[in-house]
């Protein structure tokens, strides 16, 4: 698919781990909204990559429900578990390169040091075994991020969490690995996705440096959060989202990241409250915390 005149290249990348509920809709409707919004492409790649996550048919609602609610996506949706010779080919390059090395340290091996890999194996040279995880190598120097809404980031990733996983000890690949990979290779220019994520930016950014490839713009939406203070999240079992309700679930939406729409629009048909939220979609509408304020309380 030929790059639109724009430039812009934007996607929604779920994980089929659960049906799409209301936390997941706020992602793909910003996304959409944001690229829409600058004319440009939006991409769907389901990332299937860890299998034992996976829900049977979750990939499917996703679609089903994505497709009422009138986002529709450019081009043929993408799926990671399709993809796997492409992130090997990666790593096969890394590890022929010195970037990244054979580990076998155990859960146990590693859990006296708090999270941060100690560098045990970087000089071991361990021969290529499946059963071994692929860490990165990563350095001293500082790792800046910059966000369209939240605050910018500066990260030492040696001091954390020093080199990190790119291929697990059960064979799948790591998410920091793949999403990087797909969206270099999709020529993805911007990415926007949930603030749980900003986390994640620095390894990934890490990973566009070994890849000479150029940085996207980020803007990681707030997190919606349950009564409780857990994120609203499918591990959680929260709502799918119903497509017979698809307006009224959009209108929620648009209300929730702050765009303020008109009352009337509250039972228009999903196209007609897209059309007014392309055309006034201000993210910096959005507040610029980690977490929305407002607490969702309707979640069974
Ligand atoms: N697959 C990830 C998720 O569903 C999102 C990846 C991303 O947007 O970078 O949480």
């Amino acid at each position: 698919m030929p790059a639109p005149d724009s430039g812009y290249i934007g996607r929604f990348a779920p994980t089929p781990s659960g049906h799409l509920h209301f936390g997941s809709l706020l992602a793909a409707l910003a996304s959409y909204l944001d690229a829409r919004q600058h004319e440009g492409q939006w991409l769907l790649r389901i990332e299937d990559l860890d299998t034992p996550r996976n829900l049977p048919g979750a990939d499917q609602h996703i679609l089903h429900t994505l497709d009422a609610l009138g986002l529709h996506w450019d081009g043929p949706v993408i799926w990671q578990s399709q993809r796997l010779e492409h992130y090997h080919a990666v790593l096969d390059d890394w590890l022929q390169r010195d970037l990244a090395f054979y580990c076998n340290c155990s859960r146990q091996d590693l859990k006296t040091f708090g999270g941060v890999y100690p560098g045990t194996c970087r000089q071991r040279q361990l021969p290529a075994d499946p059963s071994h995880a692929i860490r990165v190598r990563v350095d001293e120097r500082l790792i800046t991020a910059t966000d369209r809404l939240q605050a910018p980031l500066a990260i030492c990733l040696s001091a954390d969490p020093g080199d990190f996983v790119v291929r697990r000890r059960d064979g799948i690949i790591a998410y920091q690995l793949a999403v990087v990979v797909d969206d270099v290779m999709q020529g993805v220019t911007d990415i926007v996705r949930g603030a749980d994520l900003l986390d994640s930016t620095p390894r990934q950014l890490w990973l566009y440096q070994l890849l000479s490839a150029p940085i996207p713009r980020y803007l990681h939406i707030p997190l919606m959060l349950q009564q409780d203070g857990d994120k609203l999240s499918k591990r959680l079992g929260s709502t799918p989202i119903n497509s017979d309700q698809a307006p009224a679930s959009l209108f929620h939406a648009l209300q929730t990241l702050a765009q303020q729409p008109p009352t009337e629009l509250a039972n228009a048909p999903t196209n007609e409250q897209l059309d007014w939220a392309i055309a006034n979609w201000q993210p910096q509408r959005l507040p610029a915390a980690p977490q929305f304020n407002e607490i969702y309380p309707s979640v069974s």
